[in-house]
């Protein structure tokens, strides 16, 4: 049976680690419009050169394109069979409104709305010493969680880059829009009874554990 989930959390609350473990786990298919995003950016489209001043600065991207990008990968065959595991989608209440009126469309539901919590000096800490792969996409931290070698991937050895985005300036900007546009859709869910909070300040294994339980994963 195919799973419908969504992650929702501030930046640097894990949302990406535990997508990708959450995808293993039911075959379900990550959809991170971060990642997404990134992809458009690299691949000098037009959609990436549209968002690429606005993520750069920490905001949004307008509701539109964003719904649209995501939308094209939802109808997909994919993700119709797999089910999916959203990540930094929806992000405003307009797009939690989107997002249902085409699962209604589709006569589907979502399984889960999960939140991500973690205290503010955690978030901060994991942001400011964030190093990615620029090949395979692993994360690493500078202090948490070095690579074995300097600015080298231990998985695949690509470069390990700093985010364009995680800068102080556009750390303190994603932050401030997490609570001013994305909070609201913790409410949106919650009214609905669809929501299941999850600590996630603790390190990543642990939370993984606790979704697997409260999702009542069995399988892997
Ligand atoms: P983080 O959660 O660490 O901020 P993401 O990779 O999820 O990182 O997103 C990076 C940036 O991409 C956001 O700051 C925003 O500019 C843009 N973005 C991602 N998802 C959305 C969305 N659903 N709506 C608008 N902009 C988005
Ligand atoms: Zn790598």
């Amino acid at each position: 049976m195919a799973i419908r989930l969504v992650l929702i959390g501030p930046p640097g609350v894990g949302k990406g680690t535990q997508s990708k473990l959450l995808s293993e786990l039911t075959g379900a298919r990550p959809l991170s419009s971060g990642l997404i995003f990134r992809a458009e950016i690299e691949a000098d489209t037009e959609l990436g050169q549209l968002a690429k001043d606005y993520i750069d600065h920490g905001h949004l991207v307008p509701n539109g394109v964003t719904i649209q990008m995501m939308f094209k990968r939802l109808r997909q065959e994919e993700t119709r069979q797999k089910g999916f595991i959203l990540d930094g989608f929806p992000r405003t209440v307009r797009q939690a409104e989107a997002l249902d009126e085409e699962l209604d469309k589709e006569q589907v539901t979502l399984d889960g709305v999960i939140s991500l919590q973690a205290p503010l000096d955690v978030i901060v800490h994991r942001l400011t010493g964030r190093l990615g792969c620029t090949k395979c996409g692993e994360i690493y931290h500078s202090v948490n969680h070095p690579p074995h070698r300097e600015g080298l991937c231990d998985k695949c050895d690509g470069f390990l880059v700093v985010r364009g985005d995680d800068t102080p300036e556009a750390i303190r900007e994603r932050l401030v829009v997490f609570e001013e546009a994305t909070a609201p859709v913790l409410d949106y869910y919650a009214a609905t009874g669809r929501l299941m909070a999850i600590d996630a300040g603790r390190e990543s294994d642990e939370v993984g554990a606790e979704l697997k339980q409260r999702l009542n994963l069995t399988c892997a």
